[in-house]
């Protein structure tokens, strides 16, 4: 299994803190935390940037569990979305991409190479402040800004 080793020696501590408290969160939802259901939670929480398409999370599920077949990932993340556990982000042309609801954030997402980057709800939220007092607008939760990543923006070819 090729996998790429974090430094800090925390890291694996925080995966697993957050998989359990979302586990609880899944539990105080009333779900079942199946097999199936904890290897995807794990797999957003270990996947690169924590956004990624369906066929990304099934191929990490798959590299820890080859036997869960492709439409039991897909079944599986309706039925944490239905939870309240995932969340689906629509990137428009890009398609779509799955994300962890534990904690609020927005995304930066790249119509060059449609890399999508978290950012801390605190860098919008001054925005969110304005709109809503100039014009009584709520911008949606986990919002998602586009524009061009620091790599496709200073691409000059
Ligand atoms: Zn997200
Ligand atoms: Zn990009």
């Amino acid at each position: 299994m090729s996998q790429v080793h974090h430094h800090e020696a925390h890291v694996h501590d925080d995966v697993d803190q957050r998989l359990e408290y979302i586990l609880e969160l899944l539990r105080a939802e009333g779900g079942r935390v199946t097999t199936g259901r904890r290897l995807i939670v794990h797999a957003l929480l270990t996947a690169a940037d924590h956004h990624v398409t369906a066929e990304a999370v099934a191929a990490l599920v798959q590299a820890e569990a080859p036997d869960v077949h492709l439409s039991t990932v897909y079944r599986t993340l309706d039925s944490l979305e239905r939870l309240g556990i995932v969340g689906r982000v629509n990137l428009g042309q890009a398609g779509a991409v799955y994300h962890l609801t534990d904690h609020t954030h927005d995304h930066l997402v790249c119509e060059g190479c449609g890399t999508v980057t978290e950012v801390p709800a605190d860098m919008i939220s001054p925005l969110r402040a304005d709109v809503l007092a100039r014009y009584g607008f709520v911008v949606t939760p986990r919002l998602s800004v586009t524009g061009l990543c620091k790599a496709c923006s200073s691409g000059t070819s």
